[in-house]
């Protein structure tokens, strides 16, 4: 969840964003910034930060450097959670999902005037939380965009937001980021190098994740999940005490933890182990966890010992209980038997 409130006074993107961060500043500049943008890239790469830079940006009276100044009243109120003419939406308290309320609500704002006659800016973080109805809502204002409004749309996976959606959006795919660069930005918050190694590694090369685990009020609790996954994944701990330091976690983030375990050991895998029997089978179990996930979403809510433990002995099985004798996932560092 991004706050919104108590904002440093300029909001930057982060370093490895600055391709797509100067392209923006440059259709900016030449008026040709589309109303509808749609921002795709790794989870906790930093998505939504780049959309909060941009909607400051936008809002700003006196832009200075490609960012927003800091200081004119536009700044200040974007600072504290209070411009009138931004919107940012993204799934309420205890869901994970954007509800059609919601984006009804956000629609009704993106038609009307802007309360200081300029820009007004409506932030989807993230877009593919939206379910069917909330999807078609927002389609309204995508069809006939009012002047002046900007809609920036962030999500992980292109695909599950609606083509309708994506179609009507200027795409911005932003890159992986860099080892070295997340080492770099990580250091200002930990201010130790072995610290910042540490946590990336942990975090399987997700910067703002292993940002959270340094600074986070449920640090601990980020830190326990991600070592449940790799230590399972890295055959060190019995799926038992993997599902054990998963129990006290909500059952959406033990989901999100072995979802994001299953797509870093599809990453790690070769073309010839992702078409083999235990590859095809991974991608059977991550469709079923983003089930688990959208039931979940939707109110279901299913005993998490339970649900924690059957998904972690399928994984288990899958990369080395099995039978079949493929290596898929030894690039995360299994030992042999
Ligand atoms: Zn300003």
């Amino acid at each position: 969840m991004t706050a919104l409130t108590g904002l440093p006074a300029i909001s930057a993107p982060l370093p490895w964003q600055a391709e797509a961060w100067s392209r923006i500043n440059q259709q900016l500049e030449d008026n040709t910034l589309p109303h509808a943008l749609l921002f795709v890239g790794l989870q906790h790469s930093g998505k939504a930060r780049l959309a909060l830079a941009m909607a400051r940006l936008l809002l700003c009276k006196a832009p200075s450097g490609g960012l927003n100044c800091g200081s004119c009243h536009a700044c200040e109120l974007s600072g504290s959670g209070t411009h009138g003419d931004l919107r940012w939406l993204q799934p309420e308290e205890k869901s994970r999902s954007i509800k059609v309320d919601q984006v009804r609500d956000a629609v009704a704002f993106a038609t009307r005037t802007a309360s200081f006659g300029q820009r007004k800016v409506l932030v989807l973080a993230p877009a593919d939380a939206m379910n069917t109805n909330a999807a078609n809502a927002l389609l309204k204002s995508l069809e006939e965009p009012s002047v002046d409004t900007f809609l920036l749309l962030v999500c992980d996976r292109l695909h599950s937001v609606p083509a309708t959606i994506r179609s009507r959006c200027q795409i911005v795919k932003l890159p992986v980021p860099a080892d070295h660069a997340c080492l770099d930005w990580l250091d200002k918050a930990t201010g130790d190098r072995g610290e910042s190694e540490r946590l990336l590694q942990l975090a399987g090369g997700m910067p703002l994740l292993a940002e959270a685990m340094h600074s986070a009020a449920d640090a601990e609790q980020l830190i326990s999940m991600r070592v449940a996954c790799r230590g399972l994944l890295a055959g060190k701990l019995s799926v038992f005490e993997a599902a054990d330091m998963l129990a006290d976690a909500p059952v959406s983030d033990a989901l999100q933890q072995i979802a994001a375990a299953i797509r870093l050991t599809l990453r790690g895998s070769d073309r010839k182990s992702l078409g083999s029997e235990a590859g095809r089978r991974l991608f059977y179990l991550l469709d079923e966890v983003v089930g688990v996930q959208r039931a979940v979403n939707s109110g279901a809510n299913p005993n998490r010992q339970l649900i924690t433990e059957v998904l972690l002995e399928k994984l288990h099985s899958i990369l080395g209980g099995g039978d079949t004798g493929d290596n898929i996932g030894g690039s995360t560092g299994r030992p042999g038997p």
